[in-house]
């Protein structure tokens, strides 16, 4: 019976990391491989995406996409069209918050000698010619996160709000101002001229 059930978990894992690994594979592309002179991919980033690009501004979301490769003269064009919400954390709060994201990108693609991505263009290793583009992808939807992203009005979690705005109420304080309040001799100091006056 154990050894059934220990097989069963073996089973189990390898079955989702081949689903995971299955995923990964729809990001690639072989361009040297590739038989028709445009390949169109319907995807979604999800939360499996996310922990295997490993970024560090999103790891929770799902995002539906469209990836379409056409093939060039001596380049290839990568447009990238997406829609959906991240989870970020909320600047106000800092609990967790969804943002919506949406919009699209062109993306020049070569190949070359090493890889290279300047953010217009990417070279591919001509010896692989495997374009992996969940990367790109993931670059792009981060790029469409806000600088300033906060919860709608009266959905931010007040306590942790409250714990937060006492602490920069501390912070904005001048280095003196602290430096007098915890300072023992300050307070004798005033004791001293109150007494004087
Ligand atoms: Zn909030």
């Amino acid at each position: 019976m154990i050894f059934v059930r220990i097989l069963c978990g073996y089973i189990s894992f390898f079955r989702n990391f081949a689903r995971q690994m299955e995923k990964q594979d729809a990001y690639k592309l072989d361009l040297k491989g590739m038989l028709d002179d445009v390949v169109t991919r319907s995807l979604v980033a999800d939360d499996d995406f996310f922990a295997a690009v490993q970024g560090d501004a999103i790891q929770h979301g799902h995002v539906a996409l469209q990836v379409q490769v056409r093939r060039g003269e001596e380049t290839f064009d990568l447009a990238l069209q997406f829609q959906g919400e991240v989870e970020v954390s909320c600047d106000r709060c800092l609990e967790p918050m969804l943002q919506p994201v949406e919009g699209e990108a062109l993306i020049k693609v070569r190949l070359g000698d090493t890889y290279e991505d300047d953010g217009e263009t990417v070279v591919v290793p001509e010896v692989s010619g495997i374009l992996d583009f969940s990367w790109l992808v993931y670059e792009q939807i981060a790029l469409q996160i806000p600088l300033s992203h906060v919860h709608p009005d009266g959905e931010c979690d007040e306590a942790m709000r409250n714990v937060l705005m006492q602490h920069e109420a501390h912070d904005g304080e001048s280095p003196e101002e602290v430096e007098r309040a915890t300072d023992p001799r300050w307070e004798a100091l005033r004791k001293l001229i109150s007494t004087n006056n």
